[in-house]
């Protein structure tokens, strides 16, 4: 499946929940907000199928809705599809 995955910094409340679902895809800025470490936070690289159910639980944890999912890329905008 194709899957590409990004964070909407402007909404993120920095919890911590999604760089424990996916330590892998989902790490932490100075400010503590979370970015996809994968491709610079644009929504660019599709998500490995390992790393897919992982990326599928932080979108699902997040309290904020800001962790988007899309089978197309994002191209650096997390409100590209909404
Ligand atoms: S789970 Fe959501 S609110 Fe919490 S750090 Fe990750 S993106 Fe931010």
């Amino acid at each position: 499946m194709s899957l590409f995955t990004i964070v909407d910094k402007g909404t993120c409340i920095a919890c911590g929940v999604c760089g424990v679902a996916c330590p892998l895809v989902f790490d932490y800025d100075l400010d503590g907000l979370s970015e996809v470490i994968i491709d610079e936070n644009q929504g660019i690289k599709q998500i490995p199928e390992s790393l897919q159910d992982d990326v599928m639980d932080a979108y699902e944890s997040c309290p904020s809705a800001s962790i988007k999912i899309c089978k197309k890329p994002f191209n650096g905008n997390p409100n590209k599809y909404e």
